[in-house]
């Protein structure tokens, strides 16, 4: 019998990945996704392939939690409200789904016995200075009059919650923060900077570097992570522990701007914009971040597979392609 795998927020960037790499590897897949953020032209290649289930619902709906979580052996709790700039425009919608989701989502597996993983954030580190940022560092962040950090806190509330039900009700839980994870069909549209910036640089677009630029951020290839997060289901000495998910290549956005434009050819400019402007009045930014990859190398033997260039690399590719198509098909269109 394979295994049954549920993901919540399946038809999302990561989830889509982790649907391909989860069926590869035999198991059937059962997705949990409303299309807030995720896209049906994520799963379009899935939806036939034997094994593979989608449910278009939210993860609000606490019946068809129950009933999805009883048929499945596992539960990869990806849905959230994600990209910082959906969170500033729209902050209620971001602390109801972090918080109240990841409540249905764990009372429903507590209830059959099984087991979670739950995806959380680099985010959370906040405006910590303690480089690199390990799992059992403090926390700093800003207050609560800047949306931004609703994210944040919303995402440590799911930690807690997660970790408070395999104390008290012995669910086996795992925790994975996300660091900045990028590949193949993330969209722009909630913020992120690398898909924005290659279709800036591929449409001869100015290219928007927010603040001063000299913020760093490091980047992991999708596949990178989606592996991770296969195998830490499978190892019985995850349970109960946080690990961090990423790569120690730091590159600041101003460097990323560059190499994007050189890498692409493109004849755009690069342009400053205050992130008053970017985002809103007062916006504080993380000026760097960068993982502690140890704990998740000792429990797995995690070593990412693609470097900077290369993920950019197929990003363009992905990119360059997609435009093409749009390109077809506006000129059928006329
Ligand atoms: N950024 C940028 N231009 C853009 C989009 C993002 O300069 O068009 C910056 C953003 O301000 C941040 C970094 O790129 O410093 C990474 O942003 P992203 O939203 O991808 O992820 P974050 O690390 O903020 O979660």
């Amino acid at each position: 019998m394979p295994v049954r795998s549920l993901i919540t927020g399946g038809a999302g960037f990561i989830g889509s990945h982790l649907s391909e790499a989860l069926l590869a590897r035999g198991e059937e897949v059962y997705v949990l996704d409303n299309l807030s953020t995720g896209s049906i032209v994520n799963i379009d290649h899935l939806k036939s392939r034997p094994g593979y289930h989608y449910v278009l619902d939210s993860v609000h709906n606490n019946s068809v939690v129950a009933e999805m979580v009883d048929r499945c052996d596992i539960v990869y709790h990806l849905a959230a409200a994600v990209g910082v700039k959906l969170i500033v425009e729209d902050p209620v919608n971001t602390i109801e789904t972090n918080v109240h989701g990841t409540e249905t989502v764990l009372q429903n597996a507590s209830k059959k016995g099984k087991k979670v993983l739950i995806a959380s954030t680099s985010e959370v580190y906040g405006k910590s200075e303690q480089f690199p940022f390990r799992e059992d560092q403090d926390v700093v962040l800003g207050p609560s009059s800047k949306s931004r950090w609703s994210y944040a806190c919303s995402k440590l509330v799911d930690e807690f919650l997660a970790l408070a039900y395999l104390r008290q009700k012995k669910l086996p839980v795992v925790i994975v923060r996300l660091f900045n994870t990028v590949g193949p069909r993330q969209t722009g549209r909630y913020g992120m900077v690398i898909p924005t910036f290659v279709r800036q640089a591929l449409l001869n677009e100015p290219i928007t570097v927010y603040g001063d630029g000299n913020q760093s951020r490091s980047f992991t290839y999708v596949g990178d992570v989606v592996w991770a997060l296969a195998r830490l289901a499978q190892a019985p000495e995850a349970i109960g522990q946080i690990f961090n998910i990423g790569s120690g290549e730091e590159i600041t956005i101003n460097e990323l701007a560059s190499l994007i434009k050189q890498m692409t050819g493109s004849k755009s400019e690069i342009v400053h914009i205050p992130y008053g402007e970017a985002y809103e009045e007062g916006f504080e930014d993380t000026g760097r971040r960068v993982p502690d990859i140890s704990r998740l190398v000792a429990a797995i033997g995690y070593k990412p597979s693609w470097n900077l260039r290369g993920i950019l690399e197929r990003v363009i590719e992905h990119t360059a392609s997609e435009l093409a198509e749009t390109t077809r098909a506006v000129s059928i269109a006329v």
